[in-house]
């Protein structure tokens, strides 16, 4: 959608373009669309006390489709960005990069077509040239992250991340680093709130936007899923479920949560509900940049999950009966609530 863009005489939108033409399923604006804390509509609409006005080019629900040239070209935004006629913009890029220097005498992924030679121009080339001109760059999911799965050992294309092409010490013009909200997909309202950030930021709203050593914000991702998780009392008492459908801890079964950092299990999937382990899904490393190789095969448990409950076993044994005791104690109200004649609570009045 070209959306937003409340055209005020004195302030120019700031524009969005969305590239979602790497190694890509469309998770991730698809993810979005379920975002409600801020919501996509409540960002175009500029509903948000502050928020500066924006025109997001989006190719998932953006009604500009028309023929190239036409007036409904939607490909023309990135190309008058290219000519440095759209200021300012944030890019967005979704989907792995691929490494078209060994692509043959064709190509990976692209999007679009040169209009002087009808031959499509190559998602690295957009991003060759877009890059150098946007106020920040954000990477939207695990693959545009750090590769994802299309970046697994044994892939023909030499997928990699949008850090890992232009580099991980690359800053805008603005002097951001590249923002990275893994995912796979993407919580939605992670994405919705640090694109809200980068608007508040390019209008002079919100300092820095702070961004751990893997270029994530450290707000969304300084917790693992374990600190945040339903189940976590279940590990400490050392009680794991052996089987789906239990509500225990589900390491035995091979959740990573322990060792994995992402805030689905506190913040939920959609307007607060879910959260993979919550809801009895093993987490299998999603956001992070080792995924998915490094917490392959899913479903084993984890090497050190063999460890760590094999140690908090005994404790965990020890800590249930105890409680039990004290539980059945507090179970009980105080012996001094009776109707009988004489008062019993020790009052010395
Ligand atoms: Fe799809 Fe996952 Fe890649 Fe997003 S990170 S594009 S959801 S495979
Ligand atoms: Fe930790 Fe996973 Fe168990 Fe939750 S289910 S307590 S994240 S190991
Ligand atoms: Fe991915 Fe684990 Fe977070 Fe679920 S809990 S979204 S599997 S990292």
């Amino acid at each position: 959608m070209t959306a937003g863009a409340k055209t005020s005489p004195e302030q120019a939108p700031i524009h969005v373009l969305w590239i979602n033409a790497g190694l890509s399923c469309d998770g991730d604006s698809v993810a979005l669309t379920a975002a409600t804390q801020p919501s996509v509509e409540e960002i175009a609409l500029g509903a948000l006390p502050g928020l500066p006005n924006v025109a997001v080019h989006w190719p998932l629900i953006d009604f500009e489709c028309g023929p190239q040239g036409g007036a409904d070209d939607f490909l023309e935004w990135f190309r008058k960005a290219d000519r440095g006629e759209l200021e300012p913009f944030v890019l967005v890029v979704e989907g792995s990069i691929p490494n078209e220097e060994v692509s043959g005498e064709g190509y990976w992924c692209g999007f679009g077509n040169d209009p002087a030679t009808q031959q499509p121009i190559t998602t690295n080339e957009w991003i060759d040239r877009l890059a150098p001109k946007a106020l920040a760059v954000l990477a939207a999911g695990t693959c545009a992250t750090y590769g994802g799965i299309h970046a697994m050992a044994g892939n023909p294309t030499g997928a990699m991340g949008v850090p890992d092409y232009l580099g991980w010490d690359w800053k805008s013009k603005a002097g951001l680093p590249i923002v990275c909200v893994p995912g796979c997909p993407i919580q939605p309202d992670n994405l919705a709130e640090t694109i809200t950030y980068l608007l508040y930021q390019a209008s002079g709203q919100a300092p820095m936007i702070p961004l751990d050593e893997a270029l994530r914000p450290t707000w969304l991702f300084g917790r693992t899923v374990h600190e945040g998780c339903d189940r976590a009392g279940y590990y400490e008492q050392g009680d794991f479920a052996e089987e789906y459908g239990s509500e225990k801890c589900i390491v035995k079964l091979g959740c990573w949560g322990p060792v994995v950092k992402c805030n689905v299990p506190k913040r939920g999937w959609m307007d607060g509900i879910g959260g993979c382990p919550n809801v009895g899904g093993i987490c299998i490393g999603c956001t992070m940049p080792g995924f998915p190789d490094k917490f392959m095969p899913f479903m084993d448990e984890p090497p050190g999950g063999k460890l760590s409950t094999t140690v908090v076993g005994p404790y965990g044994a020890a800590v249930r009966s105890l409680r039990k005791i004290t539980g059945k104690t507090l179970d009980k109200e105080p012996k001094w609530r009776h109707r009988a004649a004489e008062l019993t609570t020790g009052y010395q009045g």
